[in-house]
């Protein structure tokens, strides 16, 4: 608890300010429960979006950011972002995780086809579809992913702009997206769009996080973050998607086909008539309630395993001061300010940060100066901490590589 309450106060806690309301997707509802309020700790925007509000709608239980920035706010965060982002990435999708969302395209409507796919990034998914026999069409917002699609794969028809302006008279037998309804200000009208642009017989896929999967999670705050405004559950994009005029769908969840987690993909068919969903008032409070339950549960979790964390690092104190050198935190997230909150800073010694991210390094964080891991032998570290909970077996790989002794390195979260 001491932990997360020194990790909260680094983050200044400044008041929301200028946030906006969005009305419930799902039910229209314009009533919520606020549940947590979190610290935003992604360096890249913390000033300006120094909070996550995380809430239940009252009406259906969906959970939800709310309030957040208004889009117009958030599509500037975005811009700022996108060359950092798309210039520190390879391909957007890898090569199995492309190869599972082409078999399950093949499955819903084989070629010969047209197929749309929103918010398609690099272009990498689009390229394997075109190679199966599928014509293929491409719309994405982001300039610098637009560029990078057209210059890894000349002659791909990329559009760049915003789905809800895209324009195309003939349509198409599958609507693809994946990973991007959670960011969507509208999703009634981003799916309304995707079912308008579907020929007869044809069907939409996409992917997205599930919120059941992740929050069963002690550390999911990378889910819990300023771009996710909906927090849908298997349950409750059932509901939606039945109130924006598609047919039953079918539900896929975490498998191999994905390098995300803790995602679930959708296949669905427009149909005639809007499904209705949840029309017992009973339900209605009662998944409201299993809403509020899962969310307290999680963040109880995630505070145990933050506490946890922060007594491993008071056991780490004694050995490091035995040690000449500095103190290095591989991994300047989240993970690792919460490191420097629990006392990291108080040792007497040198502390540093460093990280993969090519946009941290250079910078500090925290006033911690961030350096590129090949720079860590240099340092001559004491102790180099891996600081992520996702990626703690490749940073160990990673250091060993760079030749540091495996008694100097200490796992964070790894068992
Ligand atoms: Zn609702």
């Amino acid at each position: 608890m001491a932990a997360l309450r020194r990790a909260q106060a680094m983050t200044g806690r400044l008041p929301s300010t200028g946030k906006v309301w969005l009305p419930c997707p799902v039910c229209a509802g314009r009533g919520f429960e606020p549940c947590r309020t979190l610290p935003n700790l992604d360096p890249n925007v913390d000033a300006e979006v120094p909070e996550i509000a995380v809430s239940v709608c009252r009406g259906c239980g969906l959970i939800c950011q709310n309030p957040c920035v208004p889009r117009a706010r958030m599509e500037r965060l975005y811009a700022r972002l996108e060359d950092k982002v798309t210039a520190g990435r390879s391909e957007s999708v890898t090569e199995a995780e492309g190869l599972g969302r082409l078999e399950a395209v093949l499955r819903l409507h084989p070629p010969p086809a047209r197929l749309l796919e929103a918010g398609c990034s690099d272009g990498a998914f689009l390229r394997l579809a075109e190679d199966a026999g599928y014509r293929v069409v491409g719309v994405e917002p982001s300039r610098a992913s637009c560029a990078k699609a057209r210059s890894l794969h000349p002659g791909l028809d990329v559009r760049c702009g915003f789905f809800d302006d895209f324009k195309d008279e003939a349509g198409f037998d599958v609507v693809c997206h994946f990973f991007v309804l959670e960011h969507v200000y509208d999703p009634k009208g981003f799916l309304t769009r995707t079912r308008g642009l579907l020929r007869a017989g044809g069907a939409a896929l996409f992917e997205l996080p599930d919120v059941e999967s992740y929050a069963r999670l002690p550390f999911a705050n990378s889910y819990f973050t300023y771009q996710h405004l909906w927090h849908f559950s298997r349950s409750s994009i059932n509901d939606f998607l039945g109130k924006c005029r598609f047919g039953p769908i079918r539900l896929a969840g975490r498998s191999a086909w994905s390098s995300r987690p803790y995602g679930m993909r959708v296949a669905a068919r427009p149909s005639g008539a809007s499904r209705s969903g949840r029309t017992e008032d009973g339900r209605e409070e009662s998944a409201r309630a299993r809403s509020v339950r899962l969310l307290n549960a999680y963040f109880a979790r995630r505070e145990d395993a933050l506490e946890a964390v922060a007594g491993r690092v008071r056991a780490w104190l004694p050995r490091v001061r035995r040690r000449p050198g500095p103190v290095v935190i591989f991994g300047a997230g989240e993970n690792g300010r919460i490191l420097l909150a629990a006392g990291l800073a108080k040792t007497g010694r040198d502390v540093f940060f460093c990280d993969n991210g090519r946009d941290l390094q250079g910078t500090s964080v925290d006033g911690v100066p961030v350096f590129s891991p090949d720079g860590v032998p240099g340092l001559k570290p004491s102790l180099v901490i891996a600081a992520s909970s996702d990626y703690e077996d490749d940073i160990v790989r990673q250091l060993l590589g760079l030749g540091i002794n495996r008694s100097r390195i200490a796992r964070l979260y790894g068992c």
